[in-house]
């Protein structure tokens, strides 16, 4: 087992690593940017490294700073948490030559499925079901609309090295297409250096849902059930929850050894994400794979009782798994809301700043995962999120009335944040009955 964990990170996920490596008896190691001097994961780390000025650009995002601070710290492994490097294959394998574990998959699984069309073809290869689409990436506006044709219209253009749902586009018909084609690949060079793009029909009111999955390095791969993720706002989340509400037990059978599958076909190890999208007829879709932990894991820890962080640093350190499949239960009903420093009344707006006083919510049920704390100053530089409110009750119903309640205790003063927005979502029938499809925010709550 290691001795020394560096967390490649700030914020929740930060702290959430060192959670586990404390529980563990192993050591952490944080590093910060300047603005993040004051933060939490650097106070309770067992040391702290500077590793630059605020801009991302010039820490977390630089590799040869936190190499440097894994060796003069002594750390055998390197937990990269979500966002940042934590999907970068280059910097998994820089760590791979330095002889530190990076906690993820190989860096051979990450550059594959990093690459959304290569993934797309590992999932056809595997036998799971894709979005209909074009055979590979577009070459021209030519062969865009023979595909469209072919695929039926709206249709989906996607930046093969997108994420943070970037480089997206839709197009209702032929004369949008050459427009939407052309602002993808703008969008798609200029966040990710590779204006690679690929067609999908747009499937119309989806549910997104997706697998949590583990695999070890001895051929063990086991799924811990799905979380529906369709409270969007921009294709981006907003609230998650374990298990899908919507989905009949054999269905949910279905994508579940579907999302084994394609693990096995890209031959990848540690924790991942297989993400699909549900159509109206419960028809799932497969559309990405995120290598690495996320955001919204916690959903899966509440309702299997398995603490992820320290699988993930399990199966890295090389341990075989000692459950199976039928040990891995679905308990009770898991909801999580992002809580970010935006205002909501202002288009979402993110609203950085200092916290003047915070009441962190609690009891029976709650969870509240936050580096936040009174007094504790947002910087404008990284991510708006600032917690993630998660409940755990025996049924969805109840897990609303607990949210519900949660979402009240919370109180933040100083800056504003998504808790009043999400106590909204909370009261919406369409939500209440489990119906919501990714475009329930938009249509529903903003502009309504
Ligand atoms: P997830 O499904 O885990 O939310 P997404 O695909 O939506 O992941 O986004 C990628 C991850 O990167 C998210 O976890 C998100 O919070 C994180 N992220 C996005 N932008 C930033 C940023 N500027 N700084 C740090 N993390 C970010
Ligand atoms: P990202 O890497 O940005 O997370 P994804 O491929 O995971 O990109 O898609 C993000 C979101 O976009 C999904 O959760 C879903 O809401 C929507 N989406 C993706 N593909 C389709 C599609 N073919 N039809 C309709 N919506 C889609
Ligand atoms: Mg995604």
């Amino acid at each position: 087992m290691y001795n020394r964990i560096l967390i490649a990170n700030r914020g929740e996920i930060a702290l959430r690593v060192i959670r586990a490596c404390r529980e563990m008896g192993i050591q952490s190691i944080a590093v910060y940017s300047e603005a993040d001097k004051d933060s939490m994961h650097v106070r309770l780390a067992d040391e702290a490294f500077c590793i630059g000025p605020a801009r991302s650009a010039d820490s977390y995002l630089r590799i040869d700073q936190i190499i440097s601070a894994a060796e003069v710290g002594g750390a055998d492994a390197i937990h990269p948490g979500y966002g940042f490097l934590s999907e970068n294959a280059h910097f998994n394998e820089v760590c791979r030559s330095c002889k530190i574990d990076f906690i993820g998959p190989m860096p051979e699984a990450m550059e594959k499925l990093g690459d959304k069309n290569t993934a797309r073809s590992i999932a056809i290869a595997s036998g799971v079901p894709v979005v209909p689409g074009s055979d590979g990436l577009i070459e021209s506006d030519a062969e865009a609309i023979r595909v469209a044709k072919e695929i039926g219209y709206p249709v989906l253009i996607k930046a093969t090295a997108g994420g943070g749902g970037k480089g997206m586009r839709v197009a209702s018909n032929e004369s949008m297409l050459s427009t939407a084609l052309q602002q993808a690949r703008n969008e798609a060079q200029a966040a990710f250096g590779n204006g690679g793009v690929y067609l999908e029909h747009y499937v119309e009111k989806p549910r997104h849902i997706e697998v949590q999955v583990i695999a070890d390095h001895h051929g063990n791969v086991l799924h811990l059930h799905e979380r529906d993720c369709s409270v969007q706002r921009r294709h981006q989340k907003l609230i998650e929850e374990a298990p899908s509400f919507t989905l009949a037990p054999e269905r949910r059978k279905a994508i579940c050894d579907a999302a084994i599958r394609m693990i096995r076909g890209a031959s990848y190890t540690n924790a991942g994400t297989v993400e699909f999208i549900v159509d109206q007829q419960d028809n799932f879709y497969f559309i990405e794979v995120n290598a690495r932990i996320q955001v919204e894991h916690p959903v899966t820890e509440m309702v299997t009782g398995i603490d992820l962080i320290k699988e993930q640093i399990l199966v890295a350190s090389g341990q075989k798994f000692t459950r199976t499949q039928e040990q891995i239960p679905c308990i009770g009903a898991a909801i999580e809301c992002r809580i970010n420093a935006e205002n909501p009344d202002k288009n979402f707006q993110p609203n950085p700043g200092k916290i003047t006083s915070m009441f962190a919510p609690g009891g029976f049920g709650v969870r509240f995962d936050s580096h936040a704390y009174s007094g504790y100053t947002v910087p404008p530089n990284y991510d708006s999120m600032i917690g993630k409110l998660i409940v755990h009750r025996p049924t969805r119903e109840e897990a609303i009335i607990t949210m519900r309640r949660a979402l009240l205790e919370l109180q933040v003063e100083g800056i504003s944040t998504t808790a009043a927005f999400h106590r909204r979502v909370l009261e919406h029938p369409e939500f209440i009955a489990g119906r919501c499809d990714t475009k329930f925010v938009d249509r529903e709550l903003i502009n309504a």
